[in-house]
């Protein structure tokens, strides 16, 4: 099937309210311009040099979603037009893209990543940590930052319960934060790919990040 049927199929899926990331690592600019063409513009890159190339390769109009682990000292490769980081998984990195924004005189969407999955190797906050870092106060002072919501990946398994476990954690987490610390702007919460977004958007997940499913099977090299 072409790119801009899978699309097209994928959106169907999708109900009103659910933000599509195409997630669109490992895939070069000309397959990324299929899906541009089909109507998309919301792409999302794990890695900054590749997601700075692709930029260069494509329309302006496209809204860039930082999705994976990212350096303290990449973010300056990004802040001058990233639209949003999903990965925020340290203090110190939520500082580092915070005085970035300000250089850039630009405020950028951030998302607190949050560790769910069982796997160790999985970036991300705790809740307890999260929360803690929370009552510190000192994310208040960010003029460079806009609170958005939560990110998280859900443990790699067949097992549909131990999945839906995860998202519904997420899920009860994000409100707490919204009603405790942050209110309505805090209103996204990015959680599914292509093996699981049905069920997280069942859970109240509203951006999904898809990629394989869009794209075909990835090489990584
Ligand atoms: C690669 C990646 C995705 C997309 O994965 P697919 O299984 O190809 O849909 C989503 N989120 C993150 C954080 C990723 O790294």
């Amino acid at each position: 099937m072409a790119i801009k049927d899978k699309l097209a199929e994928l959106k169907a899926s999708l109900p009103a309210g659910v933000r599509l990331v195409a997630v669109s690592k490992t895939y070069p600019a000309e397959v990324v311009r299929e899906a541009y063409d089909a109507g998309q513009r919301l792409f999302g890159e794990n890695r900054p040099q590749e997601m700075d190339a692709k930029r260069q390769q494509l329309p302006a109009d496209i809204e860039w979603h930082m999705i994976g682990h990212l350096q303290t000292n990449k973010v300056k490769l990004i802040a001058p037009y990233v639209s949003m980081i999903h990965s925020v998984d340290s203090a110190k990195l939520l500082g580092v893209i915070n005085e970035q924004a300000l250089k850039n005189n630009r405020v950028i969407d951030v998302l607190f990543e949050v560790h769910v999955a069982r796997e160790e190797s999985k970036h991300g906050w705790n809740e307890g940590e999260l929360i803690a870092y929370l009552r510190g106060g000192e994310y208040r002072q960010m003029q460079g930052v806009r609170f958005r919501g939560l990110m998280g990946v859900a443990t790699f398994t067949d097992d549909g319960s131990v999945v839906r476990d995860e998202f519904m954690r997420l899920n009860g987490l994000f409100s707490r934060l919204r009603h405790d610390f942050f209110g309505r702007d805090f209103d996204t919460l990015s959680m599914g790919m292509s093996g699981d977004y049905l069920q997280a958007i069942a859970c109240g997940g509203n951006m999904v990040r898809i990629g394989s499913l869009i794209f075909g099977a990835r090489n990584y090299v």
